[in-house]
């Protein structure tokens, strides 16, 4: 079999979606499903809609993702010159034309059309026109007009158009510029892709681009057109249903294992697994397994997919990830209690903004109380006991779960005040929050110096009896 060669195309006309990165992560794990090669493709010749803003965005979500390319990225910008001369040798062998008709006439042509309640359709006016040196002109394709063009779909089966219902399509547009339809297909067949995975939203381009494969004497591809992605209300995923640029994902705190494991499996599944790590994407990703109908983009299950790739993960790692989501230093001397507490909070966080939020205060010298909570647990009757308490723990020796477990179960027994009553206000103190992992844990992750501080804050603000 011959190498297997395919690459992603995106126009740089928006920032990178949930769509595009799925299509990219297909044609990714197929090339490397068959040690093929994959490259990057962007397709910048709108130069009105394409930015480098957002070049720089696909670049950064593709590699935030861990798709990795083998070649490129290639602009199809540098290589207008080989579409305008490839052009011109279809003009040659007549299977082109000079189309001089106006923007003007052909807007006209298109309205009368309408008006007739027909598709507008070039009519071919320019097909049989003789040269006309001085005006300037379009290059149109000279589309067979009977026949048909069939192509089988790896994902669809077989696919089939009458050319009767394809007009002469734009190759090179006055200005210059070449289309679409004409750019991809020079690029593609002389970039040797073999396989074009791609949204379905071009199958009705396909027969186009595969007569002009066949114009230029090119082999046409295989075609593999996945289905859309849509949202709960089954219309086409758009920002409507939430946010749908990947860099977006990043920001609020998922993990991009997370995402393309809940990527890949839009459209595809391999029995009833849901957790796949990379490699074993690469090695169980068929085209023959992805669906024939569009797929429903779920919010809760990408969220619920995050935090089994969160609990998943080593402290270690976590910590690397979530240092922007910190905004704090961690101190040299406290990495080790961090990564306890990481362990501790992982299980009960969904995303790394949530964990850094649980996480705030590990750092914060000023604790900020909840409200609500502060007006509930901190009452003054409360003070004594929480005062006499914390004498006592200043004078145990040492500071571990077990030791301050035994402390506050006693103290709590001899006052006649239930654990409860007084774990509360001690949490508060500590966290902020009234959920946190266990109160002792927190207390060891803390440390004896910071834990009695904060216990002392809280108890200056209640109010004596
Ligand atoms: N630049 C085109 C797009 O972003 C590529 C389509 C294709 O894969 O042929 O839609």
């Amino acid at each position: 079999m011959e190498p297997i060669i395919t690459r992603f195309a995106p126009s740089p006309t928006g920032f990178l979606h949930l769509g595009g990165a799925r299509t990219a992560l297909f044609n990714y794990l197929f090339s490397r499903h068959h040690g093929g090669t994959f490259i990057l493709r962007i397709e910048d010749t709108d130069r009105t809609r394409s930015t480098d803003e957002y070049i720089q965005d696909i670049l950064g979500a593709l590699s935030w993702l861990g798709i990795s390319w083998d070649e490129g990225p290639f602009y199809q910008s540098e290589r207008i010159h080989l579409h305008r001369e490839l052009a011109d040798r279809l003009l040659s062998e007549n299977k082109a034309y000079r189309c001089y008709c106006t923007p003007e006439t052909l807007e006209e042509k298109r309205k009368a059309s309408l008006q007739k309640k027909e598709t507008p359709r070039y009519d071919g006016a320019c097909r049989d026109r003789k040269d006309q040196p001085d005006l300037p002109f379009a290059i149109r394709f000279r589309t067979p007009r009977t026949g048909v063009t069939a192509f089988t779909d790896l994902i669809r089966g077989q696919i089939q158009f009458s050319n009767s219902e394809l007009d002469d399509l734009i190759l090179v547009r006055r200005d210059g510029m070449p289309t679409y339809n004409f750019s991809v297909v020079v690029d593609d067949a002389t970039m040797n892709i073999t396989h074009i995975i791609r949204g379905d939203d071009h199958i009705n381009n396909t027969p186009r681009q595969i007569l002009l494969y066949q114009a230029l004497g090119f082999r046409p591809p295989l075609f593999a057109h996945v289905p859309m992605i849509h949202g709960a209300d089954r219309t086409r995923l758009s920002k409507r249903h939430g946010a749908t640029a990947v860099l977006e994902y990043r920001n609020s705190g998922y993990l991009p294992e997370a995402l393309v494991n809940y990527l890949v499996r839009l459209g595809w599944g391999h029995g009833d697994q849901e957790i796949f790590s990379p490699d074993e994407l690469v090695q169980k990703f068929e085209l023959r397994d992805v669906s024939k109908s569009a797929a429903v983009f779920n919010p809760e299950k990408l969220t619920w997919l995050n935090h089994q790739y969160l609990m998943r993960e080593s402290s270690e790692s976590l910590l690397n990830v979530l240092k922007p989501f910190l905004h704090s230093e961690l101190p040299t001397g406290d990495r080790e209690h961090f990564l306890t507490l990481l362990e501790l909070l992982k299980p009960r966080a969904k995303t790394l903004t949530e964990l850094a939020e649980q996480a705030r205060f590990f750092f914060a010298d000023l604790i900020d109380l909840e409200a609500k909570a502060a007006e509930k647990f901190l009452k003054p009757e409360i003070r004594n006991p929480l005062l006499n308490l914390a004498a006592r723990l200043k004078d145990i020796p040492g500071w571990s779960e077990e030791e301050l477990d035994n402390t506050v179960r006693e103290f709590a027994q001899e006052s006649g005040i239930k654990l409860g009553k007084l774990a509360q206000p001690i949490r508060l103190a500590l966290t902020g929050r009234t959920e946190s992992p266990g109160l002792f844990e927190i207390m060891t992750v803390l440390g004896k110096e910071k834990s009695l501080q904060r216990i002392e804050s809280v108890i200056q603000k209640i109010t004596r009896e």
